[in-house]
């Protein structure tokens, strides 16, 4: 059989094909993410326990390469599922910035969109968080969200083992979480 080399296509075709390939790898398909979460989460789990007991030499600067691919392949645009699914937890400051950008008083904001937890933190009370634009998965306070949502999923805020109980949660959320434990899987398997 024959196959026809991508080198020899017309540019406009290669541009095409490299179009599509590039939305194919950055879509986040939610119906299938869930489905692979729900085969390999026990997997994926099971070996960040074994690595927060045992990390190997350079794992630090392992999670920023694996970082860097797995944010090359998710678009959060694409997703969304975070704002969807989760609440951020609001500090004192961002309920005093977000409520000044709504021209609301802090009490009002948090009695219209909060709640207290168990532990004391401030919560969303609806899920998708009502500043989601679902049609557009953006933001519509973008400039004054809250910090948990500008650092989310976190990925290199700590040093991995002692950050170990956040990545086992976002992988169960976070497409990029789930790909950058998914890449040190496949890169420590190998070693
Ligand atoms: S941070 Fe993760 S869960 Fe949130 S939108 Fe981006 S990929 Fe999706
Ligand atoms: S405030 Fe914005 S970024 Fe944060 S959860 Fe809501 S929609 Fe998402």
């Amino acid at each position: 059989m024959e196959f026809l080399k991508f080198s020899l296509l017309p540019n406009s075709i290669k541009r095409y094909l490299l179009s599509k390939q590039a939305i194919m790898h950055l879509t986040v398909n939610l119906r299938s993410f869930k489905k692979l979460v729900r085969h390999n989460k026990k997997r994926m789990k099971l070996f960040l326990s074994k690595l927060e007991k045992n990390p190997p030499r350079g794992l630090d600067q392992m999670v920023v390469q694996a970082d860097r691919l797995a944010w090359a392949h998710t678009d959060c645009l694409h997703c969304a599922n975070c704002c969807k699914t989760m609440s951020p937890t609001y500090t004192r400051s961002d309920v005093q910035r977000i409520s000044k950008f709504l021209g609301m008083t802090q009490s009002a904001f948090r009695k219209k969109w909060l709640y207290k937890d168990k532990s004391g933190d401030w919560l969303n009370v609806n899920q998708p968080c009502q500043f989601l634009d679902l049609e557009t998965n953006m933001c519509r306070i973008y400039e004054v969200r809250p910090r948990d949502c500008a650092g989310f999923p976190h990925h290199t805020k700590k040093k991995m083992v002692d950050y170990m109980h956040v990545y086992k949660q976002n992988l169960e959320y976070c497409p990029a979480t789930h790909r950058l434990v998914k890449n040190l899987m496949d890169r420590l398997s190998k070693a």
